[in-house]
């Protein structure tokens, strides 16, 4: 079954196709981790909602409830192992397993170079560097102690692969998630753990909400499809990358970016 979201998204709501399956998603407060819980929640999987802000992550857990999912809110800051660890140790008590996850949380310092600080720099990289690099770690420990494999993805960025003015740290730490995802794929594939990363254009979620209207507009009007993407837009890649139907993807950043990062005449 198909259900309409919004004017040109569509989303599966089949909730046979994650039926028994275990998902952690960070970042799911809001935005595109938002989306993607809910879409795997409809989708029939039971989902643990990562994050700093309890009431968020309990308003999408009620949302998830409403549409008959089950969901559960795990918090943590992904920048403390210790809580990361911990977090994940209360989804597998309460859900029995894990795995799929969806390691979305991540920061932005919108800057021009001389003008970033030290203070961003650190920021920026312990949220989505090392907090990424340490949700997969402990996921990666738990799946392999299952031993049925499991499937993760990362939010990369359009930023990594293309250039935009004043992201220049931002475009680093999503880069280093690029190079990251190569290097643990071919660490933990013969585990039958794929790692992917999805990797955005520009999305209208809390993230872009600080850009000038005339920049979203000249923005949509620079991708193929012209429009910015929606959240469900990517939570549609996400849950198609965490599937069976990408069993042989892997050590990938996939672009959904409406056709943003396509150089030459427009
Ligand atoms: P968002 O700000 O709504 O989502 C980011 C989420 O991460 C928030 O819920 C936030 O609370 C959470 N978070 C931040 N730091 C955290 C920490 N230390 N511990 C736990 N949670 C933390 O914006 P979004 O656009 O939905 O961003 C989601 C991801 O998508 C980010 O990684 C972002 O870099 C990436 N991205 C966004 C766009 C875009 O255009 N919106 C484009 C490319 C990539």
């Amino acid at each position: 079954m198909l259900v309409k979201l919004q004017d040109k998204t569509i989303l599966r709501s089949d909730p046979e196709r994650f039926a028994g399956r275990v998902v952690l998603v960070a970042g799911a407060g809001s935005g595109i981790g938002r989306a993607a819980a809910l879409a795997f929640g409809r989708q029939g999987a039971e989902v643990a909602l990562v994050g700093r802000r309890v009431p968020e992550l309990e308003a999408v857990a009620r949302e998830i409830a409403e549409t008959g999912g089950t969901a559960m809110v795990a918090p943590a800051d992904v920048t403390d192992e210790r809580a990361v660890e911990k977090t994940i140790g209360t989804v597998v008590e309460k859900f029995g397993r894990l795995d799929i996850a969806f390691n979305n949380a991540g920061i932005t310092a919108y800057k021009p170079i001389e003008d970033l600080t030290t203070d961003d720099v650190d920021q920026v990289l312990a949220t989505n560097v090392k907090g990424v690099w340490l949700l997969v770690k402990h996921e990666v420990i738990q799946m392999r102690k299952q031993g049925h494999g499991g499937s993760i993805i990362n939010t990369s960025s359009v930023a990594a692969t293309g250039g935009n003015v004043n992201l220049s740290i931002y475009a680093a730490s999503k880069g280093a998630l690029d190079a990251m995802v190569r290097a643990v794929a071919l660490e933990i594939g013969r585990d039958g753990i794929r790692i992917n990363n999805v990797s955005p254009g520009v999305i209208d979620t809390p993230m872009t909400s600080v850009l000038p209207p005339e920049a979203v507009t000249a923005i949509g009007a620079h991708t193929a499809l012209g429009r910015i993407g929606q959240p469900d837009d990517i939570a549609g890649a996400v849950t198609w990358l965490s599937s069976p139907e990408a069993s042989y993807v892997t050590g990938q950043s996939i672009l959904v970016d409406g056709g943003y990062n396509i150089g030459g005449m427009r």
